[in-house]
């Protein structure tokens, strides 16, 4: 039977508690524990697919489609715990399952309500992922900060759980903030001495508590917070800032959070280290042998997170070929007026990554005419990919107006448009083609020679496709179909043959690096861009 981890957060939203239960789970594998983990997000979105980036961040794809919470994105560059539609659960998929069991007359002469219906069906998900996936542990991070109404469900839920399962079965991890008041000098413990009391109120108290914190913290300040909010002194522990958040399991392990988790599940087992993650990811990140610097051309680069896996990819280019990759984020407005030569002046690779709608879009196209005339590196991902083609039958094959109908609906040259199975599509909802499809690559192109295999396979999230009209007329200028779903004989991947290194894919490569396994394309981008580097 799964043990049980719970996460919760308080004080404020963005304390990282995604990063530290993906270490958490990190530090659980190295010990040899197999484990699941799984995001509770309590908005009734069924999932985030619709939000806008500002509202969500980047959407997660896992493999069988799911489109999720970024954290998942976290808990797979971390872990190799299994990421499927089963590890996000939100309240929107929650309701969504019990109303639909009302009206069908599953619970028929009863009156429906959030306890127990409603507890009982989050409860039913996380026992089904651990026993589906037969784990020792099952981490479970609950989205929001407590105290929020939304998120109330899910904390009676666990808190039912865990008195179920009972002591050394199921813990409660609470990660908060000691915020430093500059002008007083000093550490502030109360607003997580009310965060935990909030939690308390509910029925819930913590076994540990995670401070995140930018100065360490004094043994007076362990005790005053063990003191206030009932838990033993060891398990305060400190999470102080790193500068980089692949450092967080090497420091969490240092102030011996492992130890601590499996003492209080009454777990024993040897402690192996994290020599391979210590070397191969963190002594790599902070001693590169040289820096390349990439623009990152998007609509949405004042936001942190909505580009997160692109972001992480680079960061896993980088380790592998042992640079450090500085990013340069350029909003594709700005390209529509500035010029281009001064805006990439001294950029050593561009990337375009995915992205819906016409803002910005021509900025894009004069972006791949500048990086494809100039000889610079270019990557584009999906919506990358599908600019870098219409910038090519506009000026390699003379094509004026080529475009794709989700900007043009009326264009002559539908370089890029919807399939038929697209066009039916009426529910905005998990309807774009998504999750894993295979590719089969080209012998001699810059891909396989990246990936070192002519059969692939890579997660999808869009609804638009490369027009097989007008694959003969692109070919004979010199675009390069590199890569190819054969069942359905759609275009995965172009390059252009007179060039150092350009690519795009339809598909999202981005999900599926890690720091420790860098992606192929991430790879060979930045080898190409340190290639520029060197000139
Ligand atoms: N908007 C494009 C489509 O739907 C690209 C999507 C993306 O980049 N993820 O096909």
């Amino acid at each position: 039977m799964s043990k049980y981890i719970f996460v919760t957060g308080g004080v404020v939203s963005s304390l990282g508690k995604g990063i530290a239960a993906a270490s958490l789970a990190k530090l659980l594998e190295a010990r040899g524990l197999k484990i699941a983990i799984i995001k509770c997000d309590p908005y009734l979105n069924v999932d985030p697919g619709t939000m806008n980036p500002y509202q969500h961040g980047e959407v997660y794809v896992t493999d069988d489609g799911a489109e999720t919470d970024l954290d998942l994105g976290h808990y797979e560059r971390f872990t190799h715990a299994r990421v499927t539609k089963d590890s996000c659960i939100t309240a929107g998929k929650v309701y969504y399952s019990v109303i639909t069991k009302e009206r069908r007359g599953d619970y028929l002469g009863k009156t429906v309500q959030i306890i127990p219906h409603i507890t009982d069906e989050i409860k039913e998900r996380l026992k089904r992922i651990s026993k589906t996936n037969d784990v020792d542990v099952t981490i479970v991070e609950i989205g929001g900060t407590v105290g929020d109404i939304e998120s109330l469900p899910f904390l009676e839920a666990i808190r039912q759980l865990r008195w179920e399962l009972g002591e050394n079965y199921a813990i409660n991890i609470h990660v908060t903030l000691l915020p430093f008041i500059k002008s007083a000098g000093e550490q502030k413990t109360k607003p997580t001495q009310h965060s935990v009391g909030r939690l308390r109120e509910i029925g819930i108290i913590p076994n540990i508590l995670l401070c995140r914190t930018e100065k360490p913290i004094t043994q007076e300040q362990r005790e005053k917070i063990a003191l206030f909010c009932n838990v033993d002194v060891e398990a305060v522990v400190e999470a102080l800032d790193v500068k980089h958040i692949y450092e967080v399991p090497c420091s969490l392990k240092k102030q011996g959070l492992d130890e601590l988790v499996l003492k209080k599940l009454n777990i024993k087992l040897p402690d192996k280290g994290l020599k391979s993650w210590e070397e191969g990811v963190v002594k790599r990140l902070r001693s590169p042998s040289r820096e390349v610097k990439i623009a990152v051309v998007g609509k949405y680069i004042t936001l942190q997170d909505a580009y997160k896996s692109i972001y992480e990819a680079l960061v896993h280019g980088g380790i592998a070929n042992n640079v450090r990759v500085n990013v340069i984020k350029v909003d594709s407005e700005g390209v529509e007026k500035g010029d281009p030569k001064k805006i990439f002046k001294d950029v050593h690779g561009i990337l375009i990554p995915g992205g819906f709608g016409s803002r910005g879009i021509e900025g894009k196209i004069r972006t791949v005419q500048y990086a494809r005339e100039n000889k610079i590196p270019f990557f584009g991902i999906c919506l990358g990919m599908q600019i870098a083609t219409i910038e090519f039958a506009r000026n390699a094959c003379g094509m004026k107006d080529a475009n794709s109908t989700e900007f043009n609906k009326e264009t002559k040259n539908p370089i890029i448009s919807l399939l038929e199975e697209q066009r039916k599509v009426k529910n905005m909802g998990a309807s774009m083609r998504l999750g894993v499809y295979t590719c089969s690559i080209q012998k001699g192109s810059k891909s396989f020679d990246a990936y070192k295999s002519n059969k692939i396979s890579e997660r999808h999230r869009h609804r638009y496709e490369f027009n097989n009209e007008y694959r003969p007329a692109l070919q004979e200028k010199g675009l390069m179909i590199a890569g190819r779903n054969e069942e359905k004989d759609l275009v995965e991947i172009i390059e252009i043959k007179e060039h150092p290194w350009f690519v795009g894919c339809q598909f999202h490569p981005e999900f599926k690096s890690k720091p420790d396994a860098a992606h192929p394309l991430f790879k060979a981008f930045i080898e190409a861009a340190v290639g520029k580097a060197k000139g």
